[in-house]
């Protein structure tokens, strides 16, 4: 018998109607002869009022920023209350199913709280749900420390959840959202994106990472390396109609069509730090980089160019922008060890990029970004390139702007 697990994104269980169409999704599946296993997320909206709240009881004040077990407490409580809810639900309709929380199953993570990493999954009890024909209705983000602590898994962490449950029973992974599959940007700022039949698990992966918050980047992560079939598809279907095709991710070699650009991705959470009268000498950018990772700073791109005077080097680089203040803060604290002669900060950034497997083979990819962008009067500040991406860092006023010039260019409009 197959094993599938379903997973139901925040707007997909935002209420109970809602709840019951998914109910009737996860059904049509068990009567098709499927084990399923479902991982819900926390009703639209919930999580970010959880957020607020412990920002409200003191947590930023305190400076504890997210390593918080209580973080974790909180926020952990909206996931309980849908898989209830889904659970309730199926029962209602006549099913054999029961709820699952984190410490449950169990998932164990990390001591990372608010950032949880999944160490392992022992698969018996969900096997053993399978064995006697019942739903596992399982709450998402959440798991429990080796200390018995509830940890969340990061914002949007329940896809992670879902995969890897997945991989524990040896299933494939169905995320169901409110768009119906991965389009090549996001369709809420360009109407004219497509919808990918498949992408590879490379070009998702970094997707993911540059912004498009469909999957959760460590999901795309984790099922490429288990090798975890996943398909993304709409939970927004009425009764008695499929839910489609969706978009399958997969390995490289299964996709026919070949692109050069798959997709243009965009994240507004960048932020920009510029120094400016750097000694031009060997240890400088360590010393920065080492301290601004010992305070678990990631910094993203970097860029460093020798001013005109010899010996003095301009340095810009960008962090999140959550992590900006306390940068600027590591960065001000070795201004007189380093001796430079001024750091500033600017959140009116935004970076969009272009990706796809078929720039490895191809030349010209950077020209037609960057004619599109000039083209719109777009000014780039930082440009960073991997194998199979290219990302520039903008002033934010013209994100949408960009993602549409880009989307265009690259023809993505007529695939
Ligand atoms: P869920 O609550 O189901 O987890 P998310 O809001 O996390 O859903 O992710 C779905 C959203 O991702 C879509 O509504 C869409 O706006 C956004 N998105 C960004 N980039 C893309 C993309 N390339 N393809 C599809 N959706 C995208
Ligand atoms: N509810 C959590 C969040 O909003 C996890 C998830 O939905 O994936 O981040
Ligand atoms: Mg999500």
């Amino acid at each position: 018998m197959s094993r599938l697990v379903m997973k139901f994104g925040g707007t997909s269980v935002a209420d109970l109607e809602r709840i019951r169409r998914v109910a009737r999704l996860v059904a049509a599946e068990v009567a098709a002869g499927k084990q399923v296993a479902v991982v819900v997320s926390a009703m639209s909206g919930k999580t970010n009022e959880l957020v607020a709240w412990t920002d409200g009881a003191g947590r930023a004040a305190e400076g504890l920023a997210e390593s918080d077990a209580e973080y974790d407490a909180v926020v952990a409580s909206g996931e309980q209350v849908t898989a209830g809810l889904l659970a309730m639900t199926l029962r209602n309709m006549g099913h054999d199913a029961r709820s699952w929380m984190g410490w449950q199953v169990p998932i164990i993570t990390d001591e990372a709280h608010g950032r949880a990493r999944i160490d392992d999954i022992p698969a018996d009890n969900l096997l053993a749900a399978f064995d006697k024909g019942e739903i596992a209705v399982i709450a998402g983000f959440q798991g429990v420390t080796r200390e018995g602590r509830i940890a969340t898994l990061g914002r949007g962490g329940s896809d992670t959840s879902a995969v890897a449950i997945a991989a524990a029973v040896g299933g494939s992974c169905d995320i169901y959202t409110d768009v119906d599959g991965v389009y090549t940007t996001d369709p809420r700022i360009e109407q004219k994106a497509r919808k990918l039949a498949r992408i590879s698990y490379e070009e998702m992966l970094e997707m993911a990472s540059l912004g498009a918050k469909v999957l959760q980047t460590r999901s795309v992560e984790l099922a490429m390396a288990q090798r975890v079939p996943v398909r993304v598809l709409s939970s927004f279907v009425e009764p008695g109609e499929a839910p489609g095709q969706g978009t399958i991710v997969c390995d490289e070699e299964e996709i026919v069509e070949k692109r050069i650009v798959s997709g243009v991705a965009y994240s507004r959470d960048e932020a920009k730090i510029t120094l400016l009268g750097l000694p031009d000498h060997p240890g400088v950018s360590s010393t920065i980089f080492s301290r601004l990772a010992d305070a678990n700073v990631n910094v993203d791109m970097i860029v460093q160019s020798r001013a005109r005077t010899s010996d003095i080097a301009n340095m810009e680089f960008t962090v999140g922008k959550r992590d900006a203040g306390r940068a600027m803060e590591i960065v001000n604290a070795v201004k007189a060890e380093i001796g430079f002669e001024d750091a500033t900060v600017n959140e009116d950034v935004a970076k969009v990029s272009v990706i796809g497997v078929g720039m490895r083979s191809h030349a010209g990819v950077a020209k037609t970004m960057f004619g599109a962008l000039a083209e719109k009067g777009v000014n780039i500040q930082v440009i960073s390139t991997s194998e199979i991406k290219i990302s520039v860092l903008i002033d934010a006023a013209y994100t949408e702007l960009a993602v549409r010039a880009l989307h265009a260019a690259y023809g993505l409009d007529k695939l």
